[in-house]
């Protein structure tokens, strides 16, 4: 985990004063890391039949699609609102520096299908929870999701699990 972290780059104060923004485009540069990333995100997926997973716009989209490849599974996307050209269901939430709409397309899920969501960065958990949401809504069953990097002292990973959800993070960080 020390070694993953030590390829993240950290940018205080931005987008807005109080943040320090994980940038993780230095840790998929390094074509070992983004290997890494994408072997340990896709470990615990594995043989368990899910059929879709679920990336989040824009840069968990980076990490859900390599990983869907390398289980064998679909791609299916979440995307800010007014993106998708197709009939699309909406679920609004707040970030941990704005709020937001995001929408999926409503034939993207398979009724009952096995889904893993994955992001890049799971902070207050606003967002994934809006997903999970979105997921169920279209009659998803979401089996995991996964996280290059967690902040659990803004709490998301522990909400996603107190909803029952296997949660695998592979950089913790204990403070912003
Ligand atoms: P949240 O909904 O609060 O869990 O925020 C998670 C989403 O916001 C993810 O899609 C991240 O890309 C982005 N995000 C929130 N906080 C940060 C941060 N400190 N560094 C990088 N990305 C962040």
């Amino acid at each position: 985990m020390e070694e993953l972290k030590s390829k993240i780059r950290e940018i205080p104060n931005w987008p807005k004063t109080g943040v320090n923004f994980k940038d993780i485009t230095t840790l998929l540069e390094d074509g070992n890391y983004f290997k890494k990333v994408v072997d340990l995100l896709s470990e615990p997926l594995m043989g368990r039949g899910i059929g879709k997973v679920v990336g989040i716009d824009a840069r968990g989209f980076l990490a859900a699609a390599p990983v869907a490849y390398r289980i064998g599974a679909g791609l299916s996307i979440v995307r800010k609102k007014g993106k998708l050209p197709f009939k699309t269901i909406g679920q609004s939430y707040t970030l941990e520096y704005a709020s937001n709409t995001i929408e999926m397309h409503r034939d993207t899920i398979l009724p009952g299908e096995k889904v893993a969501l994955i992001d890049d960065l799971i902070a207050t958990g606003g967002t994934a929870l809006a997903a999970c949401d979105l997921i169920e809504k279209l009659g998803g069953a979401i089996a995991a999701a996964g996280f290059i990097v967690d902040l659990p002292f803004l709490g998301g990973s522990q909400k996603l699990k107190d909803r029952g959800y296997q949660v695998r993070s592979l950089v913790v960080y204990d403070q912003e």
